[in-house]
């Protein structure tokens, strides 16, 4: 351990009781080893969210996680951590994909890959999409778009819109039957690589966003936008080694497009650590904070617009509590937050030692999040 980094180790009994303006400081937590390690709780978070709930102390989640509506993943971290008093809102919660939302005027028909089964067509409704293709609906109507799809044919009868409904039949003669599509909203990991790669390339190639059309001319610029929810190349399961996210479905359509146009792709990545994610939190956290303070009403947060940094924060300090260097302390140390690394996730001890270049954060290695949200308090005076 390097004596740039200062461990508080030891456990912290009791939160104090008597804070002075405890709403000039805010906390963003991330949620996967931090509050949650797979489907169970980490028993500390209970305590500090609760404790922080009670006392006014404004807070807000931030995931690149997603694959499910925001109602659903709080109503799991709320019975999962027993928050039975003090549960979280669902507008506390941002998942990789929630600033998508503000897409919503200007794109109604997209193209929504990635997630679960088709759950992500649920959130992308959800959300307030008005046309959500799904690359299934593209396969029931052209099976020889991307031959080698792995769909069953009970999927696609099942999760697949009629074609008369989703109007992607690229060999219809009636140019009604064939609609443009206005984006590419990559929600979550790909479970059809293969299907995914080919109709995304196909789009952004693509005449106007008609699929089976080519454009006759090569650009950074695709024909329609497309983004990314976040930037993870790596996620870890029960398997030995780490897994690919949705990290390597977009180097391969990076790739494949430059491949094909000369000229890197313009896309738009969202997720920690982009400042585009941190700056949408931000707007979250100081909205949540009025609602706390009861001078706005709960579900009437504010959609603030992507690469838009609020003008004026109410807060003296905001830390940022994760257990990934990579996105969680990379992040927040570029935003000029104050970060929190645990020691209940994916960070292990010697991990600096083995990558020197790895984000430190700047107050320090806990052993959990009460520890880490406790010397935060400390340090500032409210404890
Ligand atoms: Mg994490």
């Amino acid at each position: 351990m390097t004596n740039d980094i200062k461990q508080l180790s030891t456990p912290v009994e009791e939160f104090p009781q008597k804070l002075e303006k405890p709403q000039d400081i805010g906390f963003v937590f991330d949620i996967d080893g931090v509050l949650l390690k797979g489907k169970k709780r980490i028993v500390e978070a209970t305590d500090t969210i609760n404790y922080l709930s009670k006392n006014k102390i404004p807070f807000i989640l931030l995931t690149n996680g997603g694959g499910m509506t925001e109602e659903k993943r709080i109503d799991f971290i709320n019975k999962t951590l027993q928050l039975n008093e003090y549960p979280i809102h669902k507008d506390q919660l941002i998942q990789a994909h929630t600033p998508m939302k503000t897409l919503i005027p200007h794109h109604k028909r997209v193209l929504v890959c990635g997630g679960p089964n088709d759950d992500v067509r649920e959130v992308a409704e959800n959300y307030g999409f008005e046309d959500v293709i799904r690359p299934i609906d593209i396969i029931r109507a052209n099976p020889t778009i991307w031959p080698y799809h792995m769909f069953s044919d009970e999927q696609i009868k099942n999760w697949g819109k009629d074609p008369k409904i989703s109007k992607v039949d690229v060999d219809n003669i009636d140019p009604n039957e064939n609609l443009p599509i206005d984006s590419v909203l990559c929600f979550n990991d790909s479970r059809e690589l293969g299907t995914e790669i080919q109709l995304i390339l196909d789009l952004l190639n693509s005449e106007n966003g008609i699929l089976g059309t080519r454009r006759k001319f090569k650009s950074n610029k695709p024909t329609i936008p497309i983004l990314f929810s976040n930037n993870d190349f790596l996620w870890s399961n029960e398997f030995k080694q780490p897994r690919f996210a949705m990290g390597a479905l977009k180097i391969a359509v990076l790739e494949i497009y430059e491949k094909i146009n000369g000229e890197k792709l313009d896309q738009l990545t969202l997720g920690k650590p982009t400042k585009v994610c941190y700056d949408y939190a931000h707007h979250i956290l100081i909205d949540w904070r009025k609602i706390m303070l009861g001078e706005k009403t709960a579900d009437n947060i504010c959609l603030p617009q992507l690469n838009d940094p609020p003008i004026k924060s109410p807060f003296k300090k905001v830390y940022m509590v994760g257990d990934n260097p990579e996105s969680d302390i990379t992040g927040g140390n570029n935003y000029n937050w104050g970060t929190i690394l645990v020691q209940t996730g994916v960070y292990q001890d010697g991990d600096f030692e083995r990558n020197p270049e790895t984000s430190r954060p700047s107050l320090g290695i806990f052993p959990n999040v009460k520890d880490g949200v406790m010397a935060a308090l400390k340090l500032n005076g409210l404890a």
